[in-house]
């Protein structure tokens, strides 16, 4: 296994999205910090509902998936072909907007608290139309696995090879064949595997602090990772937790504007059109 490195280091970026709702923007801030095809992480973390609590009203998406994690609190949702959800702590919402879906997400707390992120998948030219869909993944669907020095990993999307265990997650293969996994490191506990050679690699850090390969990934902060195909994990004493996310890169241009991500301007004035027109979904 040749460990990948870390290439860079993106600080995380207070911003606010939605109907103001205050979040920390992990990736994708600026368009030149989309990791292929990941265009955008962002994390949410607050006791205060001012933070958050007038939430994302209906909006649409077209042409990328969108995957909300739900740490604490949870999130209720519609859209306009009736469904309704409300994603629990623990819980995965995996949202594929393709041609057109118009939604509103709402934080909500629970014990004061809400956590939570969401990531923007792309998708490939070939598949920005196909119809939208989304499944609601609780909790105890998602596998997690205790390793043998304590660190725990929990796989919500792709396959990891962990010491003698093979964890598949509930989202598995397609066009990006994403991973998605969080990773809770005690004090002193590390853990190792493999990352197709073939994806793009981000961890983001959101608790204490967690090294790579023994370089230092600082709080709220993500790394971008080099060549390689596995990585190495560890925590000092104080323990750490991220997220580490990779995807197999579409090498497609990408043009968005806001809540639409295609591949040429004229496909963008096109989504536009069709929503004010009432025919984008
Ligand atoms: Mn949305």
């Amino acid at each position: 296994m040749k460990p990948r490195t870390i290439a860079q280091l993106v600080p995380a970026i207070d911003t606010q999205d939605g109907a103001g709702v205050r979040l920390r923007r992990a990736l994708g801030a600026r368009p030149d910090q989309r990791l292929d095809p990941l265009l955008m992480l962002d994390a949410f973390s607050s006791d205060d509902p001012n933070d958050y609590i007038a939430g994302f009203p209906a909006h649409p998406h077209r042409g990328f998936e969108t995957v909300t994690y739900i740490l604490d609190g949870h999130m209720l949702h519609e859209d306009h072909l009736g469904n309704r959800g409300d994603l629990m702590a623990g819980g995965v919402q995996w949202m594929t907007a393709g041609r057109g879906i118009i939604h509103s997400e709402m934080p909500q707390q629970t014990a004061g608290r809400l956590r939570g992120f969401q990531l923007w998948l792309n998708l490939p030219a070939g598949e920005k139309m196909k119809p939208a869909n989304y499944r609601d993944i609780p909790d105890a669907e998602i596998p997690a696995v205790t390793l043998t020095g304590g660190a725990v990993v929990k796989v919500i999307a792709g396959r990891v090879h962990l010491e003698a265990h093979e964890i598949e997650g509930p989202i598995v293969g397609g066009s990006t064949d994403p991973l998605y996994v969080d990773v809770s490191l005690t004090g002193g506990s590390s853990v190792a595997f493999p990352v197709p050679a073939s994806h793009n690699v981000l961890i983001y850090v959101f608790e204490g602090a967690v090294k790579l390969n023994g370089s230092a990934i600082p709080n709220a902060t993500s790394a971008i990772l080099g060549a390689g195909d596995g990585i190495e994990l560890s925590a000092d004493a104080g323990g750490g937790r991220c997220l580490v996310i990779a995807g197999k890169p579409l090498n497609e241009p990408v043009v968005q504007h806001g809540p639409f991500v295609m591949n040429t301007r004229a496909e963008i004035e096109q989504a536009m059109r069709d929503y004010q027109s009432g025919h984008l979904a």
